[in-house]
């Protein structure tokens, strides 16, 4: 099985011409649909790696999402060459991105301005070392805009076989994340040896959050006053952006790092990981509580993320893993339905089960596994 990760990383904007960038993008969108368009002002091997490329990428996972839209910015594909500490190269020679492992850089080459020989050099990420330290390869690379600003995509591939599970298992219940995730572990006699809910800090988002949203309504009245380009304005503008930045950085690394982490632990057992990612049930779950729209857009989208990031991260590191329901309200032992209590509390009026709710899903997984194991 082939894994690959994938990692965005900003290029210096001033040394970038987005109109250029753009147009790239707009090319790799008709080479999408089979149109090979050969505009004269542009270096000729650009689009020679354009439409060469496209064979290879077309139908591969990464690349083979077609662009909905006519004329939407598309990432453009490009290969890579890689030049290793002793001297050995792997790739195409003429490849517009180099990566150097010898110089510590990553060379751009023509496609962040159109001009002949125009090379962009940035320094070489730790995320790139450390996957080639797992054994990976990064043969293709893209170059795009999120939000008008230039980026640069990489693909790393690890050919992977998942191991064979050592009898532990990972439950990982996700909710949407104002709940958070609640993994357990279970030994192979059946036992929870270790569960716990993860939750960012709501208190902190809270804070960005409300505070974002009272400078917007600050702002609206500055623009319907018609003072909406004076100083103050845009000083307001600046610290919203600067606010809502904050809430999805802190987002981000959270989901990061506790996939991160979750992938560990896993390997460290050597454990299976069943995964109920139930993205509908917590749609739902956020619809019921009293939270604005656009944190529950982000709660959920964070949520998605997350569990994004899992699959990739235990794909690569070749850890077995399994979608499975895992409930919190259906009994473990009976099917009935249970019923909360204070304290997130869960009980079974037709049993007496009794559990916290984030522990439930662990009862289930130790039902799922040992149905396994008894039919075996
Ligand atoms: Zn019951």
């Amino acid at each position: 099985m082939i894994a690959k990760r994938t990692k965005i990383i900003r290029l210096p904007k001033d040394k970038c011409d987005v109109g250029y960038i753009t147009r790239l993008m707009a090319l790799t969108n008709l080479a999408y649909r089979g149109h090979e368009v050969w505009v004269p002002d542009l270096p000729k091997e650009i689009q020679h790696h354009l439409y060469g490329s496209f064979k290879n990428f077309k139908g591969s996972l990464v690349f083979g999402t077609k662009p909905k839209k006519w004329l939407a910015l598309t990432w453009v594909p490009l290969k890579t060459l890689r030049i290793y500490q002793d001297d050995s190269k792997k790739g195409d020679p003429n490849a517009p991105i180099v990566l150097d492992f010898k110089s510590g850089v990553i060379r751009l080459r023509k496609v962040c301005r159109n001009e002949p020989r125009y090379v962009v050099t940035i320094p070489m990420p730790k995320w790139v070392i450390d996957r080639i330290k797992e054994g990976g390869d990064i043969k293709f690379a893209r170059i795009g805009l999120k939000d008008d600003e230039p980026y640069l995509a990489l693909t790393a591939e690890r050919e992977v076989e998942p191991y064979q599970p050592s009898g532990y298992i990972l439950a990982v219940d996700v909710n949407a994340w104002n709940n958070g995730v609640a993994y357990g572990i279970i030994n192979p006699n059946n036992r929870i040896a270790e569960y716990s809910p993860l939750r960012p800090n709501l208190r902190l988002i809270d804070t960005w959050y409300y505070r974002a949203e009272d400078l917007h309504k600050k702002l609206g009245r500055l623009r319907r006053l018609g003072l909406d380009s004076t100083p103050e304005a845009k000083g307001l503008r600046r610290e919203i952006k600067a606010l809502r930045r904050k809430v999805y950085a802190y987002l981000r690394d959270f989901a990061q790092k506790k996939a991160h982490e979750l992938v560990m632990k896993a390997i460290r057992l050597r454990a299976e990981v069943l995964i109920d990612d139930v993205i509908e049930e917590s749609r739902r779950e956020l619809i019921e509580e009293k939270l604005p729209s656009g944190l529950k857009k982000l709660y959920l989208m964070y949520t998605k993320r997350f569990v994004k990031l899992l699959a990739t991260q235990l794909q690569w590191y070749g850890v077995p893993y399994r979608f499975k329901r895992l409930y919190s309200s259906i009994c473990p032992n009976c099917g009935h339905e249970l019923t909360q209590v204070e304290g997130r509390v869960m009980i079974c009026e037709n049993c007496g089960f009794k559990a916290p709710r984030d522990k439930v899903p662990m009862y289930w997984a130790i039902k799922l596994t040992h149905f396994n194991i008894t039919r075996n």
